[in-house]
This record gives structure tokens, sequence and C-alpha cells, in this order.
């Protein structure tokens, strides 16, 4: 399982070399499933767009439209892989099976119903799907919350036993501090689920929910750049977890910025 970020997929030409990136990975044998996020701003380009036509868009016309983000994004790529001569399909996050409640613009996943992208995994193909979205009982189009598509993936690939999750970003992995405030920070190669956790809830890019089901499921998470071949980090469950004072220690620093206390 792969995902890659909008930053990734920017434009044409980073949709060609993420494009290469996904046919490696089928050339070394695996099945491979990638999960697309909308390219770069297209997601904040949505929302203003919305805002300028209403002050409070509707939230179900609102997720229908950001869904179309990731839809963009997803068939692009697989309209390079097949140039590629590689047999790719592009999936919706309906068609690829995920179920969500009802509610617009943080809607949580229920269940995935992974027939169809196993079917295209049997014969072959390599499988791109929307990130971000997912489809109520009622027919309705819901989106997960921004940064979804992190979710998306992990579940994605608990769903179908994956071995890993690649989340491929404009970063080259999880550091101790934002090493654009703290020159010293290293990057780490590894952390396990409950410290991730913490980070990405204060500020280290990842959408948490994707974190939580990673620990929940046991998905190895392995975070990395799409630009390069740097090692990433890995999140997992570390030898230190179960051990109930080595969890007591200091692994990084997050934080938020515009943020007023009262
Ligand atoms: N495109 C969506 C967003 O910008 C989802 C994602 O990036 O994961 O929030
Ligand atoms: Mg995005």
């Amino acid at each position: 399982m792969q995902k890659y970020g909008g930053s990734s997929i920017a434009d044409a030409a980073k949709i060609l070399s993420v494009a290469r990136r996904v046919a490696k990975a089928k050339d070394s044998g695996s099945d491979v499933v990638a999960v697309a996020s909308a390219m770069g701003d297209t997601t904040d380009e949505l929302i203003s767009l919305a805002h300028t036509l209403a002050t409070d868009p509707d939230p179900r016309e609102l997720d229908l439209l950001l869904s179309t983000g990731e839809l963009v994004s997803c068939t692009l790529l697989t309209i390079a892989l097949r140039n590629l001569g590689y047999d790719a399909i592009s999936l919706s996050g309906f068609q690829a099976g995920i179920h969500t409640d009802t509610m617009h613009g943080r809607a949580r996943i229920h269940r995935i119903e992974a027939g169809r992208v196993e079917k295209e995994l049997s014969g072959g193909r390599i499988v791109i799907v929307a990130g971000f979205q997912g489809i109520t009982e009622g027919q309705d189009i819901t989106t997960l919350g921004r940064g979804g598509s992190d979710t998306t993936a992990v579940a994605l690939a608990a769903a179908l036993g994956a071995d890993r999750c690649d989340i491929y970003t404009d970063v080259e992995g999880i550091y101790t501090a934002d090493p654009r405030i703290v020159p010293e920070a290293r990057k780490l190669l590894e952390i396990g689920y409950s410290e991730m956790l913490e980070l990405a809830s204060y500020g280290a890019k990842m959408h948490p929910r994707s974190i939580e089901l990673g620990g929940v499921y046991r998905v190895p998470i392995y975070v990395a750049s799409s630009f390069n071949d740097a090692p990433g980090t890995l999140i997992h469950q570390g030898p230190d977890e179960g051990r109930m004072e080595d969890r007591v220690k200091v692994t990084g620093i997050a934080y938020q910025g515009n943020v007023a206390k009262i």
C-alpha cells in the first residue's frame, strides 16, 4: 500500500515521477494499491471557490465538490501508468468500497468492502484509489476531514491485510522537532504508534486517525519522501511500547502555530 500527498503530485511532471515510483513497486513483485490525495492546493481552492458563492456552503454539496480533487489526481496517475505500459485502474472511494457515517466534512469509516480492489489486484492490475472520501448508506459522498487520505490508505491497508503502508510526502520522515525551526532536529528511523499519535495530534503533519488505525490493526506505516530514496521513519509497535516505564521519555516535540489562549 502506498499513499501520495498533494505536494508529491502537484503537477504533471510530479505525477509522472510518482507513476514511475508506483511502477517500480509493481516491478519488485508486489501487488500495489496506491492512494492519492488531491493535486497541490486543489482542496483549498475548491473550498474558497465554494465560499465565494455562499458563506456557509451546504455540507453535502461541499463534500461532493471536494471529492473531485482526488478523482482528478487518481485518474491522471492512472493515465500516466497506463502510458508507461502498466495495467492500472483508478477507483473512487465509493468504488473501492469505503463506507462511512453521514458526518459530512469529518466522516468516519464504518467498513471497507474490499472485493472490487481484490478483484482488480488478482487480475494483475495496479489499483489507484481516491483518498479522503467514502459513501454513506444513503449513497451520498462524504469526506473524512482535512488530510484524510492518510486514513484512507491505512484503513485500506488494514482491510486488505497489506504488509505495510508507505506514506510518501514532501519531507523525509518524522523529526524530533520541526527542522525549519530547530536546526538540530534529527530524523527518527522508527517511532511507536502512541508516540506518533501524540506528535500527529500536535502538528506533525499526519492525519491522527491514520496512526490510531495503524495501532489498532497493527499496520506498519513508513513515512518517506516522494522526491528521493532517503530512509524514512517506520511507525510501528516499537520494542518499548509494551514496557510501562520505558514509555516515559521524550521522543519528539510538535507545535501548533496561530493559537491564542484566553
Ligand atoms: N485533499 C485533502 C486535503 O487537502 C485530503 C488530503 O490531503 O489528505 O485535506
Ligand atoms: Mg491535500
